[in-house]
């Protein structure tokens, strides 16, 4: 008995380490990843349908500046957000899209509301 577990030991013990050296490794991700939001604020009109159908409620419309002046735009609570991409497929426009981007790790929870000018 203890030489099985000194042998199940000794095989654990020179396996490669399964955990990644984050950030710069990072884990291959599936075609059909969902990531981090992106907005096109040219092409945003404002009608507020992806706030209205996110189930979770992270979708708030914000006053944003633009070229054309204030816009509400979709700011994103990334901490509730479940990457289901409903505001994507509601979106009339097509101008929010969910990517493969992974990279909004934080200190601060606070950081990961973004803004529509951090959305692109
Ligand atoms: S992906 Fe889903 S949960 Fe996240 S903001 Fe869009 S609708 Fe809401
Ligand atoms: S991102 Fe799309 S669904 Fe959301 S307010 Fe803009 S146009 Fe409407």
């Amino acid at each position: 008995m203890i030489l099985k577990s000194i042998s199940k030991t000794a095989r654990e013990a020179i396996k490669p380490p399964f955990t990644l050296e984050f950030p710069e490794e990072r884990e291959d991700l599936v075609d059909n990843y969902r990531g981090i939001h992106k907005l096109d604020m040219q092409t945003c009109i404002s009608c507020g349908a992806c706030a209205r159908i996110c189930p979770n409620q992270c979708i708030d419309m914000v006053d944003t500046f633009t070229e054309k002046g204030v816009k509400k735009m979709p700011q994103v609570n990334l901490e509730r957000c479940l990457f289901c991409a409903d505001c994507e497929e509601v979106c009339p426009t097509h101008c929010l899209i969910l990517t493969k981007d992974t990279s909004f790790e934080a200190f601060d929870r606070r950081d990961l509301i973004k803004r529509p000018e951090d959305l692109k």
